[in-house]
């Protein structure tokens, strides 16, 4: 089944071209000109991925992306014009997957689009016959049918939370998560003062996944932000 792709654009030229491009490889797309109608699209669902811009009428994607990522584990590329890397900061730490600086070659752009949504198939187990697959990430390996994690190919025993923190991470990797966005995926509720909690949470899954949980590597601590996940090699 073709992958259907949101084009969140107000620049109509910019959003045909990119649309040209996506059909001539087999997507299919749906435009929306402004934040706040491209927010109800992507929550009325039927996307694989959402292609967001920043600067927007009504709405910015900053934003949208915010919003959206309180609902919803819909992979988000963001397409910027902006080049401090406070804002690409910002974008990632609001939950987009990844950014695209305009101008930017649309060949490179579908190339990233159908790698994220490679990898959002594999850690959703959508590919097919997942639920015998075990994901390698680095040294640890994850079935999530069977909510088994290896690392170096030793049985590693997760509580049900950190497995699904560990998910989340992997999931999500190089995306910055706030303490209370954690408490939120994790718990289902609003944050009331228990980053502490979290932070627990961390603390043991680096434990049992880390070569030095003192000196973690995998789940890195981003000063004033939050965790961010690194990708094993
Ligand atoms: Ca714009």
């Amino acid at each position: 089944m073709a992958k259907r792709i949101l084009i969140v654009e107000d620049e109509e030229q910019l959003s045909s071209l990119v649309a040209d491009y996506l059909h001539a490889d087999g997507f299919e797309t749906e435009i929306r000109a402004d934040g706040r109608s491209g927010l109800e699209a992507a929550l009325a669902g039927g996307f694989d991925l959402v292609l967001l811009d920043v600067m927007l009428p009504l709405m910015d994607g900053f934003e949208v992306c915010r919003a959206l990522r309180a609902e919803s584990d819909l992979p988000v590329l963001m397409l910027t014009a902006l080049r401090e890397d406070g804002d690409k900061i910002r974008a990632l730490g609001l939950g987009a997957d990844d950014y695209v600086t305009k101008p930017f070659s649309p060949a490179e752009l579908v190339a990233r689009i159908r790698s994220h949504l490679a990898r959002y198939d594999r850690l959703t187990g959508r590919a097919e016959g997942a639920s015998e697959r075990w994901v390698r990430d680095g040294e640890l390996e994850v079935n999530q049918a069977s909510r088994r994690v290896r690392r170096d190919g030793s049985e590693v025993a997760l509580t049900a939370k950190e497995f699904e923190l560990l998910l989340l991470f992997m999931r999500n990797a190089d995306r910055v998560f706030a303490k209370d966005e954690i408490y939120e995926r994790l718990w289902g509720e609003e944050h009331y003062g228990e980053s502490s909690t979290v932070a627990v949470h961390i603390r043991r899954l680096r434990e049992k996944i880390e070569d030095d949980p003192s000196n973690p590597r995998r789940i890195e601590t981003v000063w004033g932000m939050g965790y961010r996940w690194k990708a094993g090699l």
